[in-house]
């Protein structure tokens, strides 16, 4: 029996890329015809004419599957959507943007074979990426590190072949505030990488401006760890104790030398500090509530319009 492999591309606005795309996985899937292959593409809402591309892709290519979603959920669930819906023995995932370069997918192939569960591109280099942006997300993969037991891996995106196996632990983590890359993480099995090097976006822009990416990474402290919690309860602790200290010097010194109206800035300092923190661990604790909150509705993650256009 031929094992069947899936890639599976989350779509937003992709209709300038896609015609771009889907022929040079269809040539892969030519050369090593040894594997059957499908291509599953995740329409994630697009704006622009995305749908009408796959219908007529898929008239060309008849390995290209598609599963329109009900509105723009975000990368994280239209790979939750492509999870639920692969069929294949393995999957790898892809940009459609054409940054992930497909050569690298017969290199991963190898490596399942060889018995790997999860094979991971990581990037040689970035890209086309600003000196802040690429500075930014080492900083924070240092932080996010720092935090957790689990390995980090920077320069490691969504780019892997995952074996059945972890498609399916994936698929049981159905959290609404998703942030994959840790899912990658969390799940284990046995993982080994591939270099390669990532090239420009070949049409239509990037969505992921700063403010996605802002949310992203926080996304990623407060689905991956609590460590932010336990410092605040060390800070309210440090504190606590200083004040108890400072009490005790103001104590001492009222019964030694009396008690004269001074001190209004000193006051005033301790006053505005300790509300900054305050307010500082009650916005903390905030954020992981309304996560609780989300997480209590228990909604479905995503809605599927159709599949290949056909209801469902
Ligand atoms: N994407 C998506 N839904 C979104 C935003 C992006 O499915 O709401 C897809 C997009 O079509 C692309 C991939 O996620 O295939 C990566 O997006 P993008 O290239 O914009 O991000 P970047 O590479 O700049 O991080
Ligand atoms: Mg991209």
């Amino acid at each position: 029996m031929k094992k069947l492999i899936s890639i599976l591309i989350p779509c937003y606005n992709e209709s300038a890329s896609l015609p771009l795309l889907i022929p040079k996985l269809e040539h892969i899937a030519n050369k090593y015809s040894h594997y059957n292959w499908e291509f599953l593409c995740v329409n994630d809402g697009s704006k622009d004419n995305t749908l009408e591309v796959l219908r007529e892709l898929r008239g060309k290519y008849s390995r290209l599957n598609y599963i329109d979603l009900s509105r723009n959920y975000g990368k994280e669930t239209a790979m939750l959507a492509g999870f639920d819906y692969v069929k294949g023995d393995c999957m790898v995932i892809m940009d459609a943007d054409l940054q992930h370069p497909p050569h690298v997918i017969p290199q991963m192939l190898e490596k399942w074979q060889e018995g790997y569960d999860d094979i991971y591109a990581s990037r040689i280099t970035r890209g086309k990426e600003s000196w802040l942006r690429k500075k930014l997300s080492l900083f924070y993969y240092n932080i996010l590190q720092r935090t957790t037991r689990l390995e980090v891996l920077p320069n490691v995106g969504d780019f892997r072949l995952l074996d059945r196996s972890c498609i399916e632990a994936l698929k049981k983590m159905r959290e609404n505030n998703r942030y994959t890359k840790g899912m990658f993480c969390y799940i284990g099995y046995k993982k080994t990488h591939v270099a390669f090097e990532t090239e420009d976006r070949i049409a239509g822009e990037s969505s992921m401006n700063y403010k996605t990416l802002f949310n992203l990474a926080i996304e990623g402290i407060l689905s991956y760890t609590t460590v932010p919690l336990r410092i605040a309860t060390i800070v309210g602790c440090v504190t606590s104790l200083l004040a108890f200290v400072y009490m005790l010097v103001i104590f001492i010194r009222t019964i030694l030398f009396g008690d004269p109206v001074e001190g209004y800035p000193t006051m005033i300092i301790v006053i505005l500090s300790l509300g900054g923190i305050q307010l500082l661990a009650l916005g903390i604790l905030g954020e992981y509530l309304g996560r609780v909150f989300t997480e209590t509705k228990n909604r479905p993650v995503y809605f599927v319009r159709t599949y290949n256009d056909e209801k469902i």
